[in-house]
């Protein structure tokens, strides 16, 4: 039991009910310049709701203690909810044991653990390492450094104008050299859902192991470890409707007892002389230091929180956002849809003719719209679609179609204001 927090039953009601979700959401109750504000930033992060913020107040007001070394009440506390939240992000996951769950402070952390312990010690020169076209940049300048070091080599699958991957293409680039393929499940700036147990299954015919950035993925969809039977995924609590500066590095046991710790310290240790140290076992080989103890906590609640409303009432509200909000910004005229692939999470990356994003992001702020633009970390994304960058509305369970109807008068507007 964590202290303070009594997980209740959330307040929602099935069916579905959009308006019962959002009252558990203080921050969207908000006027931004003067308008209610429509929040539509959720693949950058998204909002938190009552409970995860109660958890790390009370984890603060009620127990705050460092942990697994304390004999006394709050550090027995704190270390109990904390690796009781390990055991909800195993079962979130369907990882086969805790060992295989890593507290890490996100998606980009995980990525680099995996590309620095797994890849310093199994990339050989000439070896090759397999992403595709519409990585984050947190999936690719981590795996250019080591390949960099290694003398291994960067291969990138190419994708079609609508965004999706060219399955035939990477079917071409897996040979005996292959030793890692690093994807994205879903694209942060497409929105494109990647054929993920396709990808795995051919890499593991050749002997290469797959990693999977399941930033995108897990705010939208349920992802099992063992199904996919991906060897690494990693993932950002802020996406999932927890605390930044939290994550969770799934990997397969086997591998993770191969590889080195990723740094060292406090915690990942079992005994250390000036001669020799001896590492902790897994999951604390990878987790050196004090974690953020809340941050965790306050992630399982996050998870609890998402298991209450289920992932099928989820992927169904989302759906029929994706599907209301592409038909009607289609029908403003000079807007193109960047990103029509056929499997697509509820994210629409759009360019308005004549109009930078830039502007566009401004004049919606004006008018309490929030969007992101850019390049959203995929610059060579943008590249292939030779564009310097998108206007990108994402959308999590607690939007409505309300509200997009607002972003579809907001963007007229912003083309009336700019002629
Ligand atoms: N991968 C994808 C697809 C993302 O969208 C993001 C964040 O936007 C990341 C990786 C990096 O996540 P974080 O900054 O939480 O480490």
């Amino acid at each position: 039991m964590i202290p303070g927090v009594s997980i209740r039953e959330v307040n929602i009601s099935k069916p579905f009910d959009v308006e019962a979700i959002r009252q558990d959401f203080p921050i969207l109750h908000q006027k931004v310049n003067g308008y209610p504000l429509v929040y539509f930033d959720n693949a950058a992060t998204s909002q938190k709701p009552n409970l995860v913020i109660d958890a790390i107040s009370n984890y603060y007001k009620l127990y705050n203690s460092n942990i697994h070394r304390g004999l006394h009440y709050m550090s027995e506390k704190a270390t109990e909810a904390y690796e009781a939240a390990r055991e909800k992000s195993r079962a979130f996951l369907n990882a086969s044991s805790t060992n295989e769950i890593n507290f890490t402070k996100g998606t980009t952390e995980g990525i680099n653990l995996v590309a620095s312990s797994y890849g310093r010690k199994f990339l050989q020169p000439g070896d090759e390492v397999i992403i595709s076209t519409m990585e984050h940049h947190s999936n690719i300048v981590p795996w250019q450094m080591v390949c960099d070091e290694r003398g291994a080599k960067l291969r990138i699958i190419p994708i079609d104008d609508d965004g999706n991957l060219l399955l035939d293409e990477y079917k071409k680039l897996l040979n005996d050299r292959t030793k890692i393929v690093s994807v994205v499940y879903v694209s942060n700036a497409l929105g494109t859902v990647n054929p993920v147990k396709d990808i795995i299954t051919l890499a593991h015919e050749v002997g290469a192991v797959v990693m999977l950035d399941g930033a995108q993925a897990t705010p939208h969809m349920a992802v099992d470890v063992q199904a996919l039977d991906c060897d690494f995924l990693a993932l950002s609590s802020h996406k999932i409707f927890g605390p930044t500066g939290m994550g969770i590095l799934y990997g397969k046991e086997r591998l993770l007892e191969q590889m080195n710790p990723y740094q060292g310290g406090g915690e990942m240790i079992k005994t250390v002389t000036f001669e020799k140290t001896t590492y902790n076992e897994l999951p604390y080989k990878f987790e050196a230091g004090t974690p953020d103890i809340s941050g965790g906590i306050a992630m399982g609640v996050a998870i609890d929180y998402i298991n209450s409303i289920g992932y099928q009432n989820i992927a169904k509200h989302e759906h029929d956002l994706l599907v209301y909000g592409t038909e009607v910004l289609s029908q403003i005229e000079g807007l193109r849809i960047i990103g029509q692939a056929k499997e697509k999470a509820s994210v629409i990356s759009f360019l308005v003719d004549g109009i930078h994003p830039y502007d566009m992001g401004v004049l919606l702020d004006k008018q309490g719209i929030a969007i992101r633009t850019g390049h959203h970390c995929c610059q060579p994304l943008m590249d292939r679609f030779a564009i310097p960058g998108t206007c990108r509305a994402s959308f999590a369970f607690y939007n409505t179609t309300a509200e997009i109807d607002k972003l579809v008068k907001g963007i007229e507007k912003v083309k009336t204001m700019l002629g």
